[in-house]
């Protein structure tokens, strides 16, 4: 998994970027929204830590990890650089303290069982983190995620673990080749987001939209995306194992 990056790979990671970074700014002015509105995450998983390299040295700042397992070794081995991470995938209770040490943020909660553990974990060390509430905007049965309808509720819940600082929702829009398939569950989420915000409750923020991948990022961006979560268009297609 280590082996060295031909130079025209990182060549082929830098263009991808710059494309990216390109399509993010045109779907932000087209949509009227504010220069800088939209960030980029990178979804790293699988991507061996070379590769990631190249992307946070041409400037890339944002990093998601799906896989407990591939933090540790992924943050060691960058060590050296300056750059955000966060975890973006399903994440089990029993590998909590795997995964807290070396993320800024959880993208993925999604039931309170794990709010609870979460917050036990941090209170011990007097830590807090932030979270997304991850909702589950396309109704398939295979996605994790609260549902919409009992959004508010569970923000609320969530609200009164003071260890957890909840900034926004994350979602994964219904799967499609064509994105204005999968636009009806993003707007879902922003919809979701500003029920919350009508229900005011105290210590939680909806600043952060996580939505929009490779296939559908624009689209996400005109439904309000503030970070966009992009592995494929960057590095290529993954291999499948
Ligand atoms: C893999 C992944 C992405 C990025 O998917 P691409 O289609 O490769 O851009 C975004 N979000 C999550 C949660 C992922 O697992």
């Amino acid at each position: 998994m280590t082996d060295s990056l031909e130079s025209g790979d990182s060549a082929a990671i830098r263009d991808r970027l710059q494309a990216v970074q390109e399509r993010i700014t045109a779907a932000t002015s087209a949509a009227g929204r504010e220069p800088g509105s939209v960030r980029l995450l990178l979804a790293t998983k699988t991507v061996p830590p070379e590769r990631i390299r190249v992307a946070i040295e041409a400037g890339a700042s944002l990093v998601g990890e799906n896989r407990v397992q591939e933090v540790r070794p992924k943050y060691e081995a960058l060590a050296d650089l300056d750059y955000e991470r966060h975890f973006i995938g399903h994440l089990q209770s029993n590998k909590i303290n795997a995964l807290v040490p070396y993320v800024s943020c959880i993208q993925s909660l999604d039931r309170l069982s794990l709010a609870n553990k979460l917050q036990a974990r941090l209170e011990r060390e007097g830590e807090t983190r932030e979270v997304l509430i991850q909702v589950n905007t396309s109704g398939e049965e295979s996605k994790f995620g609260i549902e919409p309808g009992d959004a508010v509720d569970f923000a609320r819940e969530v609200a009164s673990r003071d260890a957890l600082v909840v900034t926004g929702l994350m979602t994964i829009g219904l799967f499609s080749d064509d994105p204005e398939v999968t636009r009806p569950s993003l707007a879902t989420l922003r919809e979701t987001a500003e029920a919350i915000r009508q229900a005011s409750i105290d210590g939680i923020e909806m600043r952060e939209l996580s939505m929009g991948m490779s296939g559908d990022l624009d689209v996400a961006i005109e439904e309000g995306s503030t970070i966009v979560r992009v592995g494929s268009a960057v590095f290529g297609e993954r291999q499948t194992s």
